[in-house]
């Protein structure tokens, strides 16, 4: 098995920083139990002159656009952490263990509605401060820190402004703009910036890892721009094809007001039904996890009070879900609009003649006859256009409303 880190593509300049940590964190263990720690201490590559802790600290950020690999960077650095050489090699149980999601010192918070809420981060952050079982290190990754609340951000604060000795917090967020993070988290933690990965890097990994063929892998990449797991999708998904070629559509069909706004309700409507399938199996199980678990009271004589608390139990269930299913509309809405933007950053740069690859090859001709009938001009108030629907969308303001308005300035430029 490669080392945990092979998997974080193109990102040379994270990677070192966090091996130079990973590294400096063994030290503080080695430092502080001479003995004790793994047996793979002797098998560090020499190492003597590292000061114990110089290089690591107990809180840090991945910052980076969507898919650039900030979850994969934490948890693999999460790895290094419990490995047992202190190198993340990828073998050791520690290692194997936190790959799999089953360290059980290595916490993971994926949200999912569309916020992380204050209890649930008050439970984390209290388990968090436990003595590792393990003997090395209590790990929290929470992934899209930007959906924190302010009350859980704030219990998050406490704790990293008063670290228990042994425990690290790793975040996830696009950016650390106080939007996403909070500027006194922020100056609490050190940031490791990850870039977009270039498509041929990405398409590297497809071939390596996935086993894609080479051609399939170098256009999934390209058409992800950069995003991992939406080339892998891509490549291997067919309705994940589909939808794409249904959204590349849009632009040859817009012909007027009317052609505008049904193509708007169309990329709705779609979003609506990639999200309802995406959550719809999990809904079912969930409903009928806590429906056996309620109907196991029977009839005693707290079943009156039971059935009180079981519609809380229930409403609480549905409420939760529906969150679930909010952000799984703007996910696949969202996956649609960068499609979209490829689409006009092409007409733009075939407009520059600018010497870049198209990132969509199997529309380029149509993205060249756009780029001659609108010139740069025309096609750069597109591309702002999905933009500006994306961060509207992101600003709360209704999908339609942002969709519709995208549509119309799309058709008359
Ligand atoms: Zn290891």
């Amino acid at each position: 098995m490669p080392d945990v880190f092979a998997d974080l593509v193109g990102q040379d300049e994270a990677v070192a920083t966090l091996r130079h940590a990973a590294a400096a964190a063994a030290a503080v263990l080695r430092a502080a139990h001479p003995v004790a720690v793994g047996s793979g201490q002797a098998e560090v590559e020499g190492q003597p002159g590292v000061d114990p802790g110089a290089g690591m600290t107990h809180a840090w950020i991945f910052t980076g656009p969507p898919g650039s690999g900030r979850s994969v960077a934490a948890r693999a650095f999460a790895a290094a952490l419990q490995c047992a050489y202190g190198t993340g090699c990828g073998e050791c149980p520690g290692c194997h263990t936190t790959m799999t999601g089953t360290h059980a010192d290595v916490r993971l918070v994926v949200p999912e509605g569309l916020s992380i809420g204050v209890g649930e981060m008050r439970a984390l952050v209290l388990r968090a401060a436990s003595t590792p079982s393990g003997g090395r290190w209590q790990i929290v990754i929470i992934e899209d820190a930007d959906r924190l609340t302010e009350a859980a951000g704030n219990a998050l604060l406490k704790a990293i402004e008063e670290p228990p000795p042994r425990t690290v917090f790793l975040l996830c967020a696009p950016s650390t703009h106080p939007d996403d993070v909070s500027v006194t988290i922020r100056s609490r933690c050190r940031v490791v910036p990850l870039r977009q990965p270039p498509a041929a890097a990405v398409a590297e990994v497809l071939v390596r890892r996935d086993g894609i063929a080479p051609d399939v892998a170098q256009w999934a990449a390209a058409a992800a721009q950069g995003h991992v797991g939406r080339a892998r999708r891509l490549a291997r998904d067919p309705e994940a094809r589909q939808r794409r070629d249904a959204v590349l559509a849009v632009p040859r069909r817009l012909t007027g007001v009317g052609a505008a706004l049904d193509a708007a309700s169309a990329l709705i409507e779609a979003a609506e039904a990639e999200a309802e399938a995406s959550v719809a199996e999990a809904d079912a199980a969930e409903r009928a996890a806590l429906q056996t678990a309620l109907g196991a009271g029977g009839t005693g004589r707290g079943a009156a009070g039971a059935m009180r608390g079981a519609a809380g139990q229930l409403k609480d269930l549905e409420k939760r879900q529906k969150s679930r299913a909010t952000r799984a509309q703007r996910d696949a809405l969202d996956r649609a609009l960068v499609d979209l933007a490829g689409f006009y950053r092409d007409a733009l740069t075939m407009a520059l003649r600018a010497p870049v690859a198209p990132v969509h090859t199997d529309t380029a001709a149509m993205a060249e006859a756009g780029a001659q009938k609108w010139d740069a001009e025309g096609a750069l108030r597109r591309l702002e256009a999905v933009l500006e629907c994306r961060a509207a969308i992101e600003a709360n303001v209704k999908p339609r409303i942002a969709v519709e308005a995208m549509m119309l300035t799309l058709w008359k430029g």
